[in-house]
């Protein structure tokens, strides 16, 4: 008997009737989806999607988690195991039609949710009792897809999808394809989400909802929370020990007396370690590390587990710091690739973790034997991690200077380049210095070494589109089409064409790394007014460096906000080498970042 029959105390048949009116079915969710997929209009998105979630009742969780393209949050890792191939292995065995042919049509769109659709449309088989899928029931259906492993399990995946798609029309497939496949792309973000949500259960204050998502990544948690209308619990959501907490992060600025200027008399200078960040929690002999993505990211790093467990024995808590690679002999701090040499690295562990052992450096303690520190002031986290437990091989706390000396703070800064370390974060020492779980904020300020008359920092874009190669680039691309994360909008918004700083690898490999976000024509997420040859839905992060940040007429980052029908872009910009894989498009530099570098660089310019 289901779990709803007993809930209820039902007879299944009673049960199956008022199931139908408790379910929503995924046609409905689907018809959702086609219609946000044909609009750009934020508003028009939010309002549709709270729309229905107001109509879902048991299905809530599912829905969610769908909307996001997800099974369930990231941190808990889940995801279908089904590979392209094997996808179009099922659509062969429904249609009749050969696995090279829809290989074929799969390489000219790029897009398998396409492909299912179209292969729905002509299949030949039919389910003998087709019944129409339930939001919920196709949940459950497709996780036990996710968590079927083993011998045989892609056999028994493989079977599963295959029964699910001959209930589906081509609409449901394409987007059950496309959650299946982790590629749902709806243009809509959390934060569009969260607002929904909001909308839906008419909850009317929107920063404490997307504070409780910041606290409690789990979209489908907080939707249950908001339908119950339990008030008090989405106020007082804090950090819990085995739920990650979304990381706090800083603005940037280019000199020591910027940054006074909007900290105030006295400041905290930390060493700025080049690494992995690393958020600990340790419950009992539990230890798990999450990425700043909030991954679990724990296997990889088995030499931080056993120091952890050491060195906080007896303790619950959650920590924040950085993993950087140190050398064992001299102490001193590998540079940034001998980090990329041990992250999602599996196998040779041990080898790796002799060559390249890493020391975690903590710079914040978010919770500690049941009590909340993150509404305490920076100087007071700062206290308790200082009395918590004594330095060693494995776990240090980062560098600090506390000082309201220029000269000092200047100091502080060069020997911490020569350190090894990229710069500084300046953290605000005030009363009000608490922990902003998911937040770019003035709380935190990070200064990089200064490239003269280069950008003082290098900016993560996100790659929206390509232009084709010619010459010696024929085949690849001839430049990259850039875009910046504007998040009051929710668009991705073009800030320059990258064409250098590839070497041959990276430029003949990049066809191949955008072709699983190719989309026919511009996203509607994308703000563009160059005509790309390709097109890409935002999700490959690039770090790049440039010379300057100018007025562009022809590119939408802060368009008509310094002059009219001028955007900003960045000048002569080049790709530092680094994929930025532990950022989604997201989480790059945002639009607000650009507009305050170019006005701090203007300020910096200025005569004085
Ligand atoms: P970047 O691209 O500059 O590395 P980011 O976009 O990944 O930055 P930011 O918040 O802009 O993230 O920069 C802060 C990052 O610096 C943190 O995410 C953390 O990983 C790292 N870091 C190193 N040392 C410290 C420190 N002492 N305090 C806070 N963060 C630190």
């Amino acid at each position: 008997m289901s779990r709803y029959c007993r809930q209820f105390m039902l007879k299944p048949e009673s049960y199956n009737k008022l199931k139908a009116s408790y379910s929503m079915l995924f046609k409905t969710a689907a018809d959702v989806f086609e219609q946000i997929s044909n609009t750009s209009k934020r508003t028009e998105i939010t309002k549709a999607l709270a729309d229905l979630f107001a109509q879902a009742d048991s299905d809530l969780k599912s829905l969610v988690y769908f909307v996001q393209g997800k099974l369930a949050p990231d941190y808990e890792g889940i995801e279908s195991g089904l590979s392209d191939k094997s996808i179009i292995k099922v659509f062969s065995s429904i249609s009749g039609r050969s696995e090279q042919d829809i290989t074929g049509l799969f390489h000219k769109v790029g897009d398998l949710g396409v492909v299912a659709e179209e292969i729905m449309t002509e299949k030949l088989q039919k389910s003998l009792l087709s019944t129409q899928l339930t939001v919920g029931d196709l949940h459950a259906k497709l996780l036990e897809i996710a968590e079927s492993s083993g011998s045989g399990s892609n056999r028994n995946k493989t079977g599963l999808l295959e029964s699910i798609l001959l209930d589906a029309s081509p609409n449901e497939s394409k987007y059950i394809c496309r959650i299946l496949t982790g590629k749902l792309r709806l243009g809509a973000s959390d934060i569009t989400i969260l607002n929904a949500l909001s909308q839906a259960f008419s909850y009317e204050d929107s920063d404490e909802v997307e504070n409780a998502y910041n606290f409690h990544p789990d979209i489908g948690f907080i939707a249950e929370l908001l339908k119950s209308k339990d008030i008090r619990k989405i106020k007082e959501i804090g950090p819990e020990p085995g739920i990650p907490i979304k990381v706090m992060l800083a603005e940037r600025l280019p000199d020591i007396a910027q940054i006074m200027e909007k900290m105030g008399d006295e400041v905290a200078f930390e060493y700025k370690y080049d690494g992995i960040r690393s958020q600990i929690h340790k419950m009992g002999e539990k230890v798990i590390i999450y990425s700043r993505g909030t991954e679990n990211q724990t296997e990889q790093f088995p030499d931080i587990v056993k120091a952890v467990k050491e060195t906080f024995r007896g303790r619950n808590c959650i920590l924040d710091g950085e993993a950087v690679p140190v050398n064992p002999e001299t102490g001193e701090i590998y540079p940034f690739q001998a980090v990329s040499q041990r992250r999602g690295r599996k196998y040779n562990l041990d080898a790796t973790i002799q060559e390249i052992p890493l020391v975690v450096f903590l710079f914040d303690i978010l919770y500690l034997d049941g009590r909340s520190m993150v509404k305490l002031p920076y100087m007071e986290r700062r206290k308790t991690l200082e009395e918590l437990f004594e330095e060693n091989q494995g776990i240090k706390r980062a560098t600090q200077l506390v000082s309201g000396d220029q000269n000092k703070l200047a100091l502080f800064f060069e020997q911490a380049i020569q350190d090894g370390c990229e710069g500084i974060v300046a953290k605000n020492v005030t009363e009000k210095s608490v922990y902003r779980a998911g937040a770019r904020g003035w709380l935190w300020i990070k200064m990089k070494r200064d490239y003269k008359s280069e950008l003082a920092d290098t900016l993560d874009l996100v790659v929206v589109g390509a232009f084709a190669g010619h010459g010696r680039r024929k085949g690849a691309y001839g430049a990259l089409l850039m875009a910046s994360y504007n998040s009051d909008m929710d668009r991705f918004e073009t800030v320059c064409k990258l064409g250098t700083g590839f070497n041959d690898d990276v430029l003949f490999g990049l066809p191949k790394m955008l072709l699983p976000f190719t989309s026919k024509e511009k996203p509607n997420s994308v703000e563009s007014k160059i005509k790309a040859d390709f097109w890409f839905n935002p999700s490959l992060v690039m770090e790049i460096s440039g010379a300057e940040i100018t007025l562009s007429p022809v590119h939408t980052c802060a368009m008509g906000l310094f002059r009219p029908d001028s955007g900003i872009a960045i000048r002569f910009p080049r790709f530092t080498g680094r994929f930025r894989q532990d950022k989604n498009a997201f989480d790059c530099t945002s639009t607000t970042e650009i507009i305050e570098m170019y006005q701090s660089q203007a300020k910096k310019t200025a005569p004085s």
